[in-house]
């Protein structure tokens, strides 16, 4: 189905979902899925730096970047997420952090602090950093090389993953933030104009080398794609011919755990929305079998939903 001309013919040139991320940690070698289990100082560690990106604003990058990143930090993962966006940084406030920020990526270029200063802990989980480029619109002047450099010296600290949260557009910033990124999760909504912009910015990535790219279809309501109302996400997928890394639902959850600075898979008992989350998180650490595919007792409503948001009927 296309409903919109793209330059793109057939399916892209990225990977079939089953072979994304060549360099996907082998989860034997890894910190493995125990929640707060240790990195072994004396494994070499392969970092993955992934830009989470869109074409249109507000779809939710930043929301995506915080629980994804959560999630990975969760399962044992040394995660570093760098807020691209300059003047407008909200990761901050998703992650409860913005009274902790002292110093920025500028500071370290500019040599007023070391790089583990500019890193903010969560106390939540300590083996998950954030970097903000700047505080100060007046002060970006960071160039792609700083951002490479940067990514370079996160790497050398023995970080598993780094997530970049673009700023939005597909101007100077965009550019900027993707320069040192090897995969890339584009965010959508299943409208019109949000997909053809992700499909702008997939066209964009690939011109710049950036093969390894999944989908993740955010706010999706079931009731909707069942009226017909909505597209599904097998339809946003197929239009875009992006491997899919997940579906989220809108919910309203995400708006109070925003206000709350705390990302819904903190949350003891998980929404469909942090499931989701959770699930689109170990899908990117290499873990396939993860979509909404939920465990009894409730696997009834769960399947419910998720046919539902694929767009499948079922007898
Ligand atoms: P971006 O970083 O792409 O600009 P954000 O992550 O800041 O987008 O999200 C934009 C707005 O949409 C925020 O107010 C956020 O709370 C809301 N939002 C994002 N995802 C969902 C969802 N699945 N359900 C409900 N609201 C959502
Ligand atoms: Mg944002």
């Amino acid at each position: 189905m296309t409903l919109f001309s793209s330059s793109f013919k057939g399916p892209r040139a990225f990977e079939a979902p089953g072979t994304f991320g060549s360099t996907v940690l082998n989860a034997t070698k890894t910190p493995n899925a125990e929640i707060g289990h240790e990195q072994n100082p004396l494994e070499p560690v392969t970092t993955r730096t992934i830009v989470v990106t869109s074409g249109k604003g507000g779809v939710g990058k930043t929301t995506a970047t915080a629980n994804i990143g959560m999630s990975m930090a969760r399962l044992g993962y040394k995660v570093a997420l760098i807020d691209s966006d300059i003047g407008l940084r909200n990761l901050d406030l998703l992650l409860g952090l913005e009274n902790r920020i002292l110093y920025t990526a500028m500071d370290v270029i500019d040599g007023q602090c070391r790089l583990d200063q500019a890193l903010i802990r969560d106390k939540r989980w300590k083996n998950l950093s954030l970097l903000s480029i700047s505080k100060n619109r007046q002060k970006y002047n960071v160039t792609q090389t700083h951002m490479v450099q940067l990514v370079t010296q996160i790497a050398a600290a023995g970080y598993h993953f780094i997530l970049i949260d673009c700023p939005a557009g597909i101007d100077v910033g965009f550019i900027h933030a993707i320069s040192p990124a090897s995969e890339a999760v584009i965010v959508t909504t299943p409208e019109i104009t949000a997909i053809r912009d992700a499909d702008r910015v997939a066209g964009l990535l690939e011109a710049k080398g950036i093969y390894q790219v999944k989908l993740l279809v955010n706010r999706v309501r079931a009731e909707m794609v069942q009226s017909n109302d909505m597209m599904s996400v097998r339809d946003v997928q197929e239009m875009l011919g992006i491997p899919l890394l997940g579906a989220i639902p809108e919910d309203t959850q995400v708006i109070i755990s925003t206000n709350r600075g705390e990302p819904l898979v903190l949350k003891k008992k998980l929404s469909l929305s942090g499931i989701a989350f959770e699930n689109a998180a170990r899908r990117l650490i290499g873990k396939q079998d993860y979509f909404l595919d939920l465990a009894t007792p409730y696997k009834g409503i769960f399947q419910k939903v998720h046919d539902a948001l694929l767009g499948e009927k079922r007898p």
